[in-house]
């Protein structure tokens, strides 16, 4: 029910209105005779939806009844009823909150007009109230989110920069403590090589009996010497390479050249460790030339750590295949190259790690004593330096291996147009 309560000095058209609005069945009619009588009825009874207030009343007029109400803030809206002649009045009174006004004498299809209207204006006005309210809500809720998010980035960003610089020092401490290693090792292979050079050169001297005759027991002990600084300076010159690439690069010297023969060269140079060991070597060599741009000498050591490591891991009996093929699916077309072996296998684990410098799967205490003999272990520098050349030459290193079953390392260099 529309609740409306009618001020109006006037009991006839108090009555009027009346019986006209309680024949439409939605209004609940209340009256009041002037200004006072209405502002006390609201004090106790506030729930209106319409005021209908007359402006010429006794003791207290429209205006000021209205001034009153207004001060109440009521949910109800006012509508104004005022003789013909009265237009200042109407707009004082819309200027203090009215929402409209009729005139007399009272046209009752038109008041239910302005009432529907009035109405309609009032439930838009609270809708837009709530929706402002929850706006506010959401807004403040809002605010205090990108505040909280503000704070948390802050402090993240904060510990992001604390751990950049806890990392940066640590890694300059790393690469200074790496840097004196690479000193280290560069020097003590230099002062070691410069005696070296001299023991050899005098054992070959006495071999070759400039200083005289030698029995056979001291002839075959200087043998065995020599074989060793043999050895020796081979270990030296390993680690002095892994520790200086720079001497790579400067014995880097690019022609173009047939890797086959080089395939060749490097099987040759091994052939006799192989017939100790009684191992079957296969040779798939393509017979098509396979030009690459590069540095005989250091593809030859690439392949050649690659064969000792074959023939090393590779029980007695046991088969090595060396390839050399062209790969035209990819572009530019690639020469492969793979040493397989049917040797003891890599553990899946240790496959990316045996290309690190000084990496050996097993302990070097389990290693045997020869070069070439089963199991027998070097400094585990021979793949990383094959590792190193490869990258040099634009190419790729890429092992498989099946523990106990045998390993195949594969080489890919870009081939020259
Ligand atoms: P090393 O001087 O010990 O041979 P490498 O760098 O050449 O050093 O090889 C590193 C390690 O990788 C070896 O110690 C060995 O454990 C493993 N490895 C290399 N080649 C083979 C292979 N063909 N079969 C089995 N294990 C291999």
């Amino acid at each position: 029910m529309v609740r409306v309560l009618i001020v109006d000095d006037s009991e006839i058209i108090r009555k009027q209105l009346r019986a006209f609005l309680e024949t439409k069945k939605r209004y609940e009619v209340q009256e009041a005779s002037d200004g006072l009588e209405a502002i006390q009825k609201l004090k106790a009874d506030p729930d209106f939806d319409i005021i209908a207030l007359d402006v010429e009343m006794p003791r207290l007029n429209g205006l000021e009844t209205l001034r009153g109400i207004s001060s109440m803030d009521l949910d109800a809206v006012c509508i104004m009823i005022t003789s013909r002649s009265d237009f200042n009045t109407v707009i004082q009174a819309v200027r203090q909150g009215a929402y409209d006004y009729v005139t007399k004498p009272i046209d009752f299809e038109n008041l239910l007009l302005v009432i529907d209207r009035a109405l309609e204006k009032r439930a838009l006005e609270k809708e837009n109230k709530r929706l402002i309210d929850d706006l506010q809500k959401m807004n403040s809720n809002l605010t205090q989110l990108v505040r909280q998010r503000t704070k948390h980035l802050a402090e993240a960003e904060q510990k992001a920069r604390t751990y950049a610089n806890q990392l940066e020092k640590a890694y300059e401490e790393l690469k200074s403590l790496d840097k004196m290693k690479g000193d280290f090792i560069s020097l003590a292979s230099h002062e070691l090589r410069t005696p070296l050079v001299l023991i050899k050169g005098y054992s070959e001297i006495l071999l070759r009996k400039r200083y005289g005759h030698m029995s056979e027991q001291v002839e075959n002990a200087l043998k065995i010497q020599s074989e060793n600084i043999e050895k020796l300076s081979e270990i030296i010159n390993e680690i002095l390479m892994i520790n200086n690439l720079e001497i790579l690069e400067n014995i880097y010297k690019e022609e173009n050249i047939d890797i086959n023969p080089v395939l060749v060269e490097a099987y040759e140079s091994l052939k006799e460790f192989i017939n100790l060991r009684n191992q079957v070597f296969k040779s798939e060599i393509s017979e098509i030339p396979l030009i690459v741009k590069g540095n005989n000498k250091l593809l030859f050591y690439a392949v050649h750590n690659l064969l000792i490591n074959a023939i090393k891991f590779t029980p007695d009996g046991g088969v090595i295949v060396l390839r050399s093929a062209m790969k035209n699916s990819e572009s530019p077309s690639k020469a492969l190259i793979s040493v397989s072996d049917t040797g003891i296998g890599i553990p899946q684990e240790s496959l990316e790690k045996i290309f690190t410098p000084f990496y050996e799967v097993k302990d070097i205490k389990y290693h045997s004593s020869g070069k070439f003999q089963f199991l027998s272990g070097g400094l585990g520098v021979g793949l990383s330096i094959a590792k190193n050349i490869v990258n040099q030459h634009s190419g790729r290193i890429a092992v498989e291996s099946s523990l106990g079953k045998g390993s195949t390392f594969y080489i890919t260099l870009p081939l020259v147009k």
